[in-house]
């Protein structure tokens, strides 16, 4: 790890002066992730801004929003009676990641912000890899690739993203608040992370002199009935090789709202719209979700290594719309 500087920041518009003016400088919350990143390399801030004491922790339900601060930490949003209540797919999805220690440190915001398990781009060696160094090439591409994408890869990289809580989020059109020296925006969360193209270095579409200062999620039927499902190799402390985030609204007999996106797949999490829009309408049946999500795969391009994560990917996305829908 190289040297660096350390200070606490006391408001918003210090943190965000304070990056703008230095390119070195990096926020640190929980530090789950940044600080791998420092003791691997991949990143060397000189100088870290901790930004735990902003006014950014809170969980509040407005009307039909649920906001999320982007300090507030995994554990405690995971046992949040308003977040189990109202979307049960985050809390499951905040549950299944990391360790009971890592959820008690991570916060919203740094969760987001999470790079890819990739082994190219974490290795001690220096390896091919244009994440980590563009230009260098991808090891991954026609290397050990078994869990990497099977959606919207490039010759460049075909990672995926690791965060189980992005997958939930994107899958229920969460917003991401950020502020920085241009003053507020929001991103939809379906634009927040990249896919890799020609520059896989870029994860989100945040800027360098920007801070997530919330989530916020529209509340409605298909979050209350949702569903995180994830499968990994090992039952705790493990990546996803798939996940699906679902949700089922029906009225009636029919479905009139489904939500449906996958995680472990792609450099993003990966929204299935077309099988949502082909539920619509329709009664909910082990059938219907089927034919829905298959029609949605044929995009899948798997690498040499891992054809069997389309099956997969399929499986996870049923058994998530099953308990969604209420047939598990
Ligand atoms: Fe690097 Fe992406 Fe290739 Fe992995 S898949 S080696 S992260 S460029």
């Amino acid at each position: 790890m190289d040297p660096f500087s350390y200070e606490r920041v006391g408001d918003v518009e210090t943190a965000v002066a304070a990056i703008a003016r230095d390119p070195g400088a990096a926020f640190i919350a929980g530090g789950t992730e940044l600080l791998n990143w420092m003791k691997e390399r991949i990143a060397t801030p000189r100088r870290l801004l901790d930004i735990n004491d902003l006014p950014l922790g809170a969980v509040e339900l407005t009307g039909s929003t649920l906001r999320l601060g982007a300090l507030a930490r995994m554990s405690d949003v995971a046992a949040h009676p308003e977040v189990r209540r109202r979307i049960p797919a985050v809390a499951r999805a905040l549950e299944l990641s990391a360790s009971p220690q890592l959820r008690n440190m991570a916060s919203m915001g740094g969760n987001l912000m999470q790079r890819t398990r990739c082994p190219y781009f974490r290795a001690d060696a220096v390896l091919p890899c244009n994440k980590r160094t563009p230009g260098s090439g991808c090891a991954a591409r026609h290397g050990e690739n078994r869990a990497h994408a099977i959606f919207g890869w490039s010759d460049a990289c075909v990672a995926t993203h690791p965060s189980d809580l992005a997958v939930a989020l994107a899958a229920f059109d969460a917003v991401v608040h950020v502020r920085g020296a241009g003053g507020e925006r929001t991103i939809p969360m379906g634009e927040f992370h990249r896919l890799p193209g020609e520059t896989p270095e870029r994860d989100t579409t945040l800027r360098q002199d920007e801070l997530i200062t919330a989530i916020e999620i529209p509340l409605s039927a298909a979050t209350a009935a949702s569903e995180y499902v994830k499968v990994r190799e090992r039952a705790s402390y493990e990546f996803a090789l798939t996940s699906a985030a679902a949700g089922i609204a029906v009225a009636g007999d029919r479905i009139v709202e489904a939500r449906l996106a996958l995680g472990g797949v792609a450099h993003r999490p990966w929204r299935l719209r077309r099988a949502e829009q082909a539920l619509v309408g329709v009664a909910p049946s082990r059938d219907a979700f089927r034919r829905a999500v298959e029609a949605d795969l044929v995009d899948a391009r798997p690498l040499e290594h891992n054809e069997f994560k389309v099956e997969l990917a399929k499986r996870t996305a049923l058994r998530a719309l099953a308990i969604a829908g209420g047939l598990a």
